[in-house]
């Protein structure tokens, strides 16, 4: 069946609950994301955003309820691509090694195309541990976008960074993300940052869906952050 974009449900998740022994996380939460959504999920430290997200990438199961992309059984094999806050590069691969993690041989051309576009062709051959924090976000995010997710799952991919390198960033994701129209879910516990990215922002209370917003704000929103504009009011 052919859908049209803005239409087609690319996630489900129905009555989903997750418990570690008698720790009830996720109490029941039923979501549809759609295709070409950008979806923030919000909430506290330890209400379970990034159990969320693992089920959703196959990585953890849920202790009742479903998952379903495209209309399938999530499995370990999931369609989705994760990025986590601390970037997960291996330190003994140079840059283009890790952005070419699982990717068969030949690649290279894929490789660098995305590289160039998060601005670190010059760095592809240095190791991670020389490289900023934001540019080792940058070489994860280049990482989760050379598989042409169909989901890409957020994990606080910026939590750790100082606040103008996270501007840049949002800037960035924010092109790609309508460059290559894949479907975001970011966790962040940073609500600035949800509204400056996402077209829906849920709030996690309790184990439960709190709140479901929508955003009509037309973007680019950050180059409006109070942040950003008193940076560059300063040069
Ligand atoms: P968040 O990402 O929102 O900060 P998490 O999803 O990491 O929260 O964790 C939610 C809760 O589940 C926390 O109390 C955490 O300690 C607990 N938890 C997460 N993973 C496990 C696990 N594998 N075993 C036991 N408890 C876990
Ligand atoms: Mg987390």
């Amino acid at each position: 069946m052919a859908a049209s974009k803005g239409n087609e449900t690319v996630l489900e998740l129905s009555g989903i609950q997750k418990s570690f022994g008698s720790l009830h996380v996720l109490k029941n939460m039923d979501l549809k994301v759609n295709k070409g959504d950008f979806i923030a999920i919000v909430g506290k430290s330890g209400c379970g955003k990034s159990t969320l997200l693992r089920m959703i990438a196959g990585l953890e199961s849920p202790t009742a309820g479903g998952l379903y992309m495209n209309g399938k059984p999530v499995k370990g094999n999931s369609l989705a691509k994760i990025m986590f806050q601390d970037g997960r590069l291996l330190p003994w691969k140079t840059v283009e090694q890790n952005v070419g993690l699982g990717l068969k041989k030949g690649s290279h051309d894929k490789i660098a195309s995305l590289l160039k576009r998060v601005g670190l062709m010059e760095r592809a051959k240095d190791w991670p541990g020389v490289l900023s924090g934001g540019q080792r976000q940058r070489v994860a995010l280049a990482r989760a976008l050379v598989h042409e997710p169909e989901l890409l799952l957020l994990d606080e991919p910026l939590g750790a960074l100082d606040a103008l390198t996270r501007i840049e960033m949002h800037q960035l994701i924010e092109e790609l993300w309508k460059e290559k129209q894949f479907t975001a879910i970011l966790v962040t516990h940073d609500v600035e940052e949800a509204v400056a990215l996402a077209n829906r922002v849920i709030v996690i209370e309790e184990g439960r869906i709190a709140l479901h917003q929508s955003i009509n704000l037309p973007y680019p929103r950050q180059r409006e952050h109070p942040i950003f504009i008193k940076s560059v009011s300063r040069i």
